[in-house]
């Protein structure tokens, strides 16, 4: 039905009310959701299972919600599992008797860990069955498996798995293995989860309070919003346990010391097309900023005795890696008790010259515990927002009050605090002139942001990004995943010579096939990734399976078609010449008329983020279709031109 519930029973086994919730339950329920590739199916099953948890169990519906996003705690915590397929294999080893060489080659027939840990089991008799696992159980598990640390930590952690292992049944082998893996996701984003859970929760209250009711739209854009500013299922869930979807709005607000998720823009190759996007419809007023090179970094002070600390675009604690920044911010403070957050680019500055230095000098820091006494390169941090301060949520403020309140808190200091260098402008002439000027002083472009505008975590059509080097060809570069090798040829024997490209579409967790690439690889570059990629490759018969680890949407081609397949990891920048619609790639594939996907033309190789972002940060199909618009835009333009002119 519309509301996202399909009144199908949740798959066996049943269980009684107030009982733990098995975690064949949940294992059966995904084994449901890799049948089918449509995102609404994932909502409506999803939403079934919670809304069973809710109405039995719902002391468990945490743990059940944590397991199925794949997460062991919030990620800001940066506490994973730890876990690799050696591991794993070890553990199956010694739970099942299969010899870690038959181990390895099951995985290169099957493609997956988790299948293969499914065979295994399968065939092993047990004397006395243990009793079943319950989603709680096994989320305990996996969070003190994460909390392992030390040098015994892996035999305990193998301890640990082979104690689960020996109590799996039927399907629930293939997902603890996927979830040890961390390679769940690749059919529930936690887009799909947040749906789910909203949709559950309007038609079964956690509360058991009916609320008049209201659309499924508001109930998730409240969830998303939640999930935007605490990143945390414990305590959104018990906030609609204690009064439903209002205690969600005044429990799980933007709180210091928790990391927001970041607000981003969107890509435009032109002034008109930034003044059109950013203020096109409303015509509000815009304000154009530096874009510098450097790291977004989100100050927090929760105020009085409590830390400070820093948070990356990707919620990744950076407290430790800029000591000397958080100085700045702290030292800036106009009224030293109290609380904010404040938004920023941190850069790299020559020491002497203080000029700003490019991205590539920053990432030579080490990435914690460093000491202010050892830097060499000394950092500028740039300020041009405030989502709280003084105990007070900005987030629903516009750009022009939160901007007013960063000036009248926070002083700037030459060459260590500053704002960001910005007009007020509406004229393109102006716009076209600060953008150079921005290039002069050693910046990307410029960022576009409406005045009027809230902060919305995400990307945003209020912000928009103007790169100079890319104007007159994309507009943007763009982060894509190699999923493909094509086996080099004369020079290139013994690497590969090329490469196939993705980008990953969240709503669906699949990538898509966006270019071939080739060139911008110096030699030690194409070394260093055949080597990587080697380790990476992964069956053709994984990719024909019913139910592989990831979803790759790519054509039968030969003229595109890789010799070889990798499991999803690296991340490369590419820039290319322009966007055309073609048969050969699948990229945005749901937002053509065709079917057909959008593919970038003439790529080159810029370098290597696989550092900063994983696989799923990858450009999405969205972000392809809007570059691929934006060109559109300007086409049109330039031909409405001609044709006046
Ligand atoms: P995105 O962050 O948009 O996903 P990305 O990681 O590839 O993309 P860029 O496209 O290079 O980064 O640019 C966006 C980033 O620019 C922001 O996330 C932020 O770190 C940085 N930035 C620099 N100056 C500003 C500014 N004045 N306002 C906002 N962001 C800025």
């Amino acid at each position: 039905s519309s509301i996202g519930y399909t009144d199908n029973p949740i798959p066996e086994p049943d269980w009684k009310p107030g009982a733990p919730v098995p975690f064949l339950a949940l294992a059966n329920t995904l084994e449901r959701l890799e049948q089918t590739t449509k995102r609404l199916e994932h909502i409506h099953m999803m939403c079934d299972f919670f809304r069973t948890v809710i109405t039995r169990t719902p002391s468990d519906l945490t743990s059940c919600v944590y397991l199925c996003s794949n997460m062991i705690f919030e990620p800001y915590k940066g506490i994973e599992l730890g876990v690799g397929d050696g591991i794993i294999s070890q553990a199956l080893q010694d739970s099942t008797g299969k010899k870690l060489d038959e181990i390895k080659r099951l995985v290169h027939e099957y493609g997956d860990l988790g299948l293969v840990a499914e065979r295994c089991r399968n065939t092993q008799r047990t004397l006395f069955p243990p009793p079943p696992l319950t989603c709680d159980h096994v989320f305990k598990k996996f969070r003190e498996i994460a909390q392992m640390s030390g040098n015994k930590s892996t035999d305990q952690k193998k301890k640990l798995i082979n104690s689960l292992y020996s109590s799996c049944k039927q399907c629930e082998t293939r997902f603890i293995t996927r979830m040890l893996q961390g390679a769940l996701r690749a059919n529930l984003g936690i887009k799909t989860v947040l749906s789910a859970l909203a949709n559950a929760c309007v038609c079964t209250p956690p509360d058991g309070k009916i609320v008049a009711p209201f659309s499924l739209e508001d109930a998730q854009t409240r969830m998303e919003r939640a999930w935007s500013e605490t990143s945390s299922f414990e305590r959104m869930i018990a906030a609609l346990t204690k009064g439903g979807f209002e205690a969600l709005d005044t429990d799980c607000i933007i709180t210091p010391g928790i990391p927001i998720i970041a607000m981003l823009a969107k890509p435009t190759k032109s002034v008109t097309d930034a003044l059109q996007k950013v203020s096109g419809q409303t015509a509000t007023e815009c304000t154009c900023e530096y874009k510098y090179d450097g790291q977004r970094a989100q100050f927090h002070f929760p105020g009085g005795n409590k830390p400070p600390s820093i948070y990356s675009r990707n919620s990744e604690d950076l407290t430790g890696r800029f000591p000397d920044a958080l100085q700045y911010v702290m030292n800036g403070r106009k009224f030293p008790e109290k609380s904010f957050i404040l938004d920023s680019e941190i850069v790299a500055v020559d020491p002497s010259t203080k000029e700003i230095l490019p991205f590539q000098i920053l990432t030579q820091r080490p990435r914690k515990d460093v000491k202010i006494e050892s830097i060499k390169v000394p950092v500028c941090v740039f300020a041009f927002d405030m989502l709280f301060f003084d105990g007070r949520s900005l987030l629903n403020c516009t750009l022009r009050e939160r901007r007013q309140i960063l000036r009248d808190n926070f002083a700037e200091t030459q060459n260590t605090f500053r704002y960001a260098i910005g007009e007020d402008l509406s004229d393109e002439d102006e716009i076209a002139a600060l953008l150079d000027r921005s290039v002069k002083d050693k910046c990307e472009g410029l960022m576009v942001k409406s005045l009027d505008s809230v902060y919305e975590s995400g990307r945003s059509s209020s912000w928009a990004k103007l790169k100079k080097d890319y104007m007159d060809t994309t507009g943007d570069t763009v982060d894509l995943v190699p999923i493909g090798g094509y086996i080099g040829k004369g020079k290139r024997t013994g690497v590969y010579g090329g490469f196939l490209m993705a980008c990953y579409d969240q709503e669906d967790g699949e990538y898509q096939t966006v270019c071939k690439v080739g060139t911008g690889f110096s030699e030690a570059d194409l070394e260093k990734f055949s080597k990587a990629l080697t380790d990476l490759s992964i069956g053709e018969d994984e990719l024909k399976r019913m139910n592989p680890r990831f979803k790759f949407a790519f054509s039968e081609d030969p003229r595109v078609k890789p010799d070889v397949w990798f499991e999803p990891k690296l991340v490369w920048e590419l820039k290319g010449a322009d966007y055309s619609v073609s048969p050969l790639h699948k990229s945005a594939r749901q937002f053509t008329h065709t079917g057909e996907g959008i593919s970038l033309r003439f790529p080159r190789f810029m370098r290597d983020r696989s550092d900063e972002k994983g696989p799923r940060d990858a450009s999405s199909s969205e972000f392809i279709r809007d570059l691929y618009e934006s060109q559109a835009n300007k086409q049109g333009a330039m031909k409405a031109r001609k044709k006046m002119s």
